[in-house]
């Protein structure tokens, strides 16, 4: 059940309609949009009897939402979702386009700076890097865990980008959280439906991927899991299913990105890295990406990629990238997007 309200409804107003779904045992989730504000109630008990709901003071109507996601959906919202990143001009969704960048694993505080002053001057406003790697063997490299993640703030305060990084699970999450901008969850965790909820009860937004063999409805649900527990700030990435190609890694599913969009108001963003696994394809795919309308882009970005700990065959040299980002910025253009340089903080020193 959705509760619109009136267009002038007062945030009082707001209020009471949410003390009023919670004094039920629901939850409420106020959203509010351009033009007036949605509340969403959720609650797993069946069918949310109207009551005394539309009577109250502000209220337009309640419209019974059918889908099984609602929160991620446009009904209770229907311009996109745009995240922001206080004092910096950074956005997922809206105009800009976001450009995030680095290496699949956090191998060294070298390499990770070398990587970030690279992809930075490229145009990149965000840092990628795993700390806890999730990979199919357990004797393949697993990640710096802790150290990696503190190497991560170091690039945040050395170059001002927004780091972005992967929880595999409860434990990681809290660091994840103590030290990250933002929440990655990975393919395989799509479906680990209490990493969901942990992360959906974190205060940085959350980018949930594709899993392998997910449908659409299945990746818009797993976002649902994190916005259900009252994290609105959600992003989506396509990262490639499994198919029976075996020209490339994955297969990057770019026509997910305007069937979400037509369902969702969330932003998406475009994984090519592992989305081919093939260094040579990153730069078309990206291209693509951009020009069927995806939010912004995730890739994959090492100083010796043929020495890389983890994903080198897919991981592009700084160069590469740069050729790269100038390329998407032309198709940004004809597409109504830019790519925002993020303001860099003043640092003493440099
Ligand atoms: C990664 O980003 O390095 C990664 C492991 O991604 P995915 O979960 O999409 O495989
Ligand atoms: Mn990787």
């Amino acid at each position: 059940m959705l509760v619109v309200m009136k267009a002038h409804a007062t945030e009082e107003q707001v209020r009471a309609v949410c003390q009023k779904i919670e004094s039920l045992g629901y939850r409420a989730h106020a959203m509010p949009g351009a033009e007036r504000t949605a509340i969403g109630i959720t609650g797993n008990r069946g069918v949310v009897e109207p009551g005394t709901l539309d009577e109250l003071p502000g209220v337009q109507e309640l419209i019974r939402v059918t889908k099984p996601y609602k929160l991620v959906s446009r009904d209770i919202r229907a311009e996109n979702s745009v995240i922001r990143f206080p004092g910096t001009n950074a956005t997922i969704g809206g105009k800009g386009l976001a450009i995030m960048a680095g290496p699949c694993s956090i191998e060294s505080h070298e390499q990770a700076f070398a990587v970030a002053e690279r992809v930075s001057h490229a145009g990149a406003q965000f840092f990628r890097g795993g700390a806890y790697k999730p990979r199919t063997s357990p004797y393949s490299f697993q990640g710096l865990g802790e150290e990696g993640l503190r190497i991560m703030a170091e690039v945040r305060d050395r170059f001002g980008l927004k780091v972005i990084t992967e929880a595999i699970d409860n434990e990681s999450m809290d660091l994840v959280e103590k030290y990250a901008d933002i929440i990655q969850i990975g393919a395989r965790n799509m479906q680990n439906y209490s990493l969901l909820k942990r992360a959906g009860r974190a205060k940085i937004p959350v980018m949930v991927k594709r899993g392998m063999s997910a449908t659409l409805e299945e990746f818009l649900m797993a976002a649902e899991y994190v916005m259900s527990e009252g994290n609105y700030n959600v992003l989506l990435c396509e990262r490639g299913i499994r198919t029976f190609a075996d020209h490339t890694r994955n297969t990057l599913d770019l026509s997910v990105i305007p069937a979400v969009q037509r369902l969702s108001h969330l932003p998406i963003i475009v994984d090519p890295s592992q989305g081919t696994g093939k260094r040579n394809k990153v730069t078309p795919l990206s291209r693509g990406a951009i020009a069927v309308g995806a939010d912004g882009l995730i890739i994959e970005v090492h100083p010796d990629p043929a020495h890389a700990a983890s994903d080198g065959k897919q991981s592009l040299k700084p160069e590469t990238f740069a050729e790269m980002v100038k390329q998407v910025k032309l198709i940004a253009e004809a597409m109504g997007r830019r790519i925002a340089p993020i303001k860099k903080p003043v640092v003493a020193g440099w």
